[in-house]
């Protein structure tokens, strides 16, 4: 199916809007917008009736993939199903009517539940304080950075290095440079873990923290994380823990119990906000005891007036980083994180982790031989293949194996990523796919491991079936055009 743009459905003089009567007098435009602002030209816009804008987005809408369509097995992504009672609480009046600054004697309700949302995570993660302000996992980073920046300059220790694993996710790095540290890179070993003797021999007295992700992106967990806090601890470093994929971890072990400092937490993954596609996110921050007061301001209490409960926003926190967000962060994503973990309860929390672990491992077990596993099982909420066999033997790339599953009706895995594996594809299936789902998706990658072997060309000019062939991604992004419909 191929849709045209909405510029060649245009036909001069139709019209998708009419005013009728109006009540009030229509006005010059030049009494409301001086006349410098004023275009020269009228704008190209499409004429289309209504019933053609709105056929036209639904046909492309159908042609656009999404978790509620299909499986979207993007790993470190965690595109799990979003219930839709998280929208319809999202959608209550008393939120979608809110005001940042309004009173806060009128919104109590919605302080209440921010309040009560940093309670919840930070039991989850084991932290003592938790800010709701970053607006996506990079920006918690970003924030959890200038509080390690913050902490080491009030005890007066000059630290200008952070440690970061080969494998973690390139935020880490790129929020540790924005902060003014210098990178330092620490080596996985042939487990695919954290090399302990790396990292020993690179934590000298400039190292501020170290930024670990656990399970780390391979979906393997640092089984040495005890030793590895030690040694951070003893240098006198923090111990950062990427937690943007806490689906491994819920209700079964916490960062804060493993020895980590500091941890964000992404709403819009773990905790089924709808992403992709750019927002909006939430990527709130859990400390220690010792880092709360540095968190950004103003923080929610919790106090009590007249017998009952009582919320205030506290701007008056002098060792705060200061804000990191305009008013409070994005509210919505919080209303469904919120929404999200109410519904489940503390077991529930516990059988999403468990079941994206079974589901992960099993997804694997019936992937492995057809494909390469560059480190060995088992895995936790997510593994990485590798399609270097198909590439020496047969000349097909990981690409290609993406592109030939957009065929067979899935999303792509995310593909050359992490570094570290050769033609990687890391899979991360999450625990909302039934078991037929995991098959058809199990069925899918082998027949495309069989194709390779009988007839590369297949994948080689995949895909096929999709309403656009094969894209030149890099053009996409180099002369990016948004606007013009003719030049
Ligand atoms: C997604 C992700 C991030 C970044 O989160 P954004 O909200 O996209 O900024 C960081 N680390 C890991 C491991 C992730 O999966």
């Amino acid at each position: 199916m191929k849709e045209s743009l909405i510029f060649d459905l245009s036909r001069e003089g139709r019209t998708g809007v009419s005013f009728g009567h109006m009540d009030i007098a229509p006005q010059p435009v030049t009494d409301l917008i001086p006349e410098p602002f004023l275009r020269k030209e009228e704008p190209a816009l499409p004429e289309v009736p209504e019933s053609e804008v709105v056929r036209h987005f639904i046909r492309l809408s159908n042609l656009n993939y999404h978790v509620d369509k299909d499986m979207y097995p993007l790993g470190s992504c965690t595109m799990k199903y979003n219930p839709k009672i998280n929208d319809q609480v999202t959608d209550l009046a008393g939120f979608t009517s809110l005001h940042p600054l309004q009173p806060v004697e009128t919104t109590q309700g919605a302080l209440q539940l921010m309040y009560e949302l940093s309670e919840m995570l930070g039991e989850i993660a084991g932290m003592d304080a938790v800010t709701l302000q970053p607006a996506a996992g990079a920006h918690g980073e970003l924030t959890g950075i200038l509080i390690i920046r913050k902490y080491h300059d009030a005890i007066g220790s000059k630290r200008t290095k952070l440690l970061v694993v080969d494998s973690a996710h390139g935020t880490n790095p790129a929020s540790a440079a924005l902060a003014g540290y210098d990178i330092v890179a620490v080596k996985s070993n042939a487990e695919g873990r954290t090399d302990i003797d790396d990292l020993k021999a690179k934590l000298d007295g400039d190292v501020a923290a170290l930024m670990l992700t656990n399970p780390n992106t391979i979906g393997l967990f640092e089984k040495d994380i005890l030793a590895i806090e030690k040694l951070v601890h003893d240098n006198g470093s923090l111990l950062y823990m990427d937690g943007a994929n806490m689906n491994a971890l819920m209700g079964i072990t916490r960062p804060g119990d493993m020895g980590f400092d500091i941890v964000h937490y992404n709403l819009h993954k773990t905790f089924s906000a709808p992403h992709g596609g750019g927002g909006p996110g939430s990527g709130p921050l859990g400390v220690t005891g010792k880092l709360r007061d540095y968190l950004p301001r103003p923080v929610i209490e919790k106090t009590d007036k007249d017998g009952q409960p009582y919320y205030r926003l506290l701007t008056d926190r002098p060792m705060s980083i200061g804000r990191m967000m305009n008013f409070y962060g994005n509210f919505s994503v919080m209303v469904r994180a919120y929404t999200y973990i109410r519904m489940l309860g503390p077991e529930g929390i516990r059988r999403v982790s468990e079941n994206a672990i079974i589901n992960a491992n099993y997804l694997l077990e019936k992937l492995t031989g057809s494909y390469n596993l560059p480190y060995p099982k088992p895995v936790m909420h997510e593994f990485c293949l590798s399609g270097d066999r198909q590439k020496k033997e047969h000349g097909v790339r990981t690409l290609d194996i993406a592109k030939r599953l957009l065929d067979y009706g899935f999303h792509a895995p995310t593909v050359y990523f992490p570094l570290i594996v050769s033609e990687a594809l890391m899979i991360e299936p999450t625990e909302t796919e039934t078991r037929e789902t995991l098959d058809r998706f199990a069925a899918a990658m082998l027949s495309i491991a069989d194709e390779a072997n009988q007839s590369p060309e297949k994948i080689l000019e995949a895909p096929s079936l999709t309403p656009v062939k094969r894209l030149d991604e890099a053009q996409a992004s180099r002369k990016l055009n948004i606007r013009c419909t003719d030049c």
